[in-house]
């Protein structure tokens, strides 16, 4: 969709001057990416300030979790598999980057069948596969589970870390007042659909915007926002029905959930949720490789002084931390929001203005 971008921010620049200070926060690692990489907070008024949020998917996984991967990836008969965002995620000293530099087998996947492809290869070998990510990847994983079990596949298991978006915006914002509106994630809601968001008006009481990546879309979202803000009115609006349905995409939602059903998750930042993540139904718990290889416990590591935790729940940016551009660069990132894209630090670090 193309906008008018100098009339979308007359009208932003029209509708702030009627309104107090407003926070609006972004709940998706590519929104952060985009908003950083595009300059937009320079375009905004002053008084209209943008958070990010709970919205990268290898932010927010948590350390048990990172742990848990190095702890597999550590064991001789297994093959380790992964996303490249995942490498560099210290557990204290130790990362999957620095296991595979002393020769462990750590191997990078494009897609999650890879890892069926190689546990067909080596079947002498058990394959892990490290799923993280909301309910945009988690079908992707549910296909691979699926095509393991009718293939018979015995050697291939998953570290499952996938959650889901709305649990954790609701633990989030709940009793919030600091936050005003919500820029709903458009990659989400192209899976779940625009109606899944509905709570966010209904139950946290904030008007929100469903809104693509482009920087006319963002801010032809935030217009909508600074809108219902200045009627007062509580609505979800989408402003990406180009890719986003009311209902979503209900097959791979079907898949997903043939394979996977609601649990708690631990989020990095937020703790343990209620119902946020997603495990496997009993048919296919044998996917499991915490199970498999009886991982239950694992030690864990926080970096020191690392705000990542803070800057997941909207109540720090990353130049407030000590190790920002100093010792954490995403060549050496600290903490996870200085690894991946879609972390604010990295996102901050990339656009930074010298
Ligand atoms: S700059 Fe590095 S250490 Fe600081 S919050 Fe970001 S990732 Fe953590």
């Amino acid at each position: 969709m193309n906008y008018n971008i100098t009339n979308i921010l007359q009208g932003i620049w029209k509708l702030a001057d009627q309104t107090g200070p407003v926070a609006i926060m972004e709940v998706c690692g590519t929104h952060t990416s985009s908003i950083r990489q595009y300059g937009i907070p320079s375009l905004l008024p002053p008084n209209i300030r943008l958070v990010s949020g709970p919205g990268c998917p290898v932010c927010v996984t948590s350390s048990a979790d990172i742990a848990a991967a190095i702890a597999l990836a550590s064991l001789d008969e297994v093959i380790f598999t992964c996303f490249g965002d995942m490498m560099r995620v210290p557990n204290g000293d130790v990362s999957l980057y620095s296991l595979y530099e002393q020769g462990r087998d750590i191997r990078l996947v494009t897609s999650p069948l890879d890892a069926l492809t190689i546990a067909q290869e080596y079947p002498e070998k058990q394959v892990v596969y490290f799923g993280i990510g909301f309910e945009t990847t988690a079908p992707h994983t549910a296909v691979l589970v699926e095509k393991a079990a009718q293939a018979k596949v015995r050697n291939l298991s998953i570290l499952n870390s996938h959650k889901t978006m709305p649990q954790a915006i609701t633990a989030l914002l709940q009793n919030e007042s600091s936050i005003d509106a919500l820029l709903c994630p458009g990659h989400v809601a192209a899976m779940i659909g625009a109606e899944a968001f509905a709570f966010v008006p209904e139950k946290l009481q904030l008007p929100a915007a469903i809104a693509g990546f482009a920087a006319d879309e963002i801010l032809a979202a935030i217009l909508a926002i600074m809108d219902l803000l200045h009627k007062q009115k509580l609505d979800c609006v989408n402003m990406y029905p180009q890719f986003v349905t009311p209902a979503g995409n209900r097959s791979a939602l079907n898949l997903l959930y043939r394979v996977m059903e609601p649990c708690d998750a631990i989020w990095r930042g937020l703790g343990s949720l209620p119902q946020s993540g997603l495990q496997f139904r009993p048919a296919y718990r044998d996917f499991e490789a915490r199970t498999r290889f009886n991982i239950e416990k694992t030690e864990t590591t926080e970096p020191k002084d690392c705000l990542c935790a803070a800057i997941l729940r909207g109540k720090a940016i990353p130049p407030n931390c000590v190790h920002f551009s100093r010792d954490c660069t995403p060549d050496a990132p600290v903490g996870p929001c200085m690894v991946s894209s879609e972390g604010a630090c990295a996102a901050y670090y990339r656009y930074r203005e010298e």
